[in-house]
């Protein structure tokens, strides 16, 4: 049975590989890249003089990864906006600015299919699994 992904006709095999694979940029989630040391600290990047002032946040990761060539720490941070638009203004107000000598970038973040949901299984907690379990957004 063919089926209609991303404009593309493919199998129904094909397709649930593709699924699972597929990244999904989640419009209230932005991926900052590239902060200074300082900066890393959840109450910080929470306040109105950093990304709180674009919006009302509902959730902050940070990420901490080493340049295999170089060695040096990486810092990244991941924040959940209430909705679409406030992470889109954060995005479009930090990215390529430069803070302490560094500059950042801010991308939306992205998401992928729950196994489970693509495997036709029951999610073990669906309420506090952080993928998608709905098709509709990216059929066409
Ligand atoms: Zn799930």
């Amino acid at each position: 049975m063919e089926s209609r992904l991303l404009g593309l006709f493919i199998s129904s095999i094909e397709k649930e590989e593709s699924l699972k694979k597929l990244r999904i940029i989640k419009q209230n989630l932005i991926h900052i890249h590239g902060l200074p040391k300082n900066l890393v600290n959840i109450e910080i990047l929470k306040s109105k003089e950093y990304f709180g002032q674009y919006g009302t946040i509902k959730n902050v990761i940070l990420s901490k990864k080493i340049n295999s060539e170089t060695r040096k720490e990486i810092y990244s941070v991941y924040i959940t906006y209430e909705n679409k638009i406030e992470a889109a203004c954060a995005i479009l107000c930090v990215d390529s600015l430069l803070i302490c000598g560094k500059i950042i970038r801010a991308v939306f973040g992205t998401t992928r299919f729950c196994i489970n949901f693509l495997e036709n299984k029951k999610c073990r907690d669906s309420q506090k699994c952080k993928y998608l379990h709905k098709l509709s957004k990216i059929f066409i």
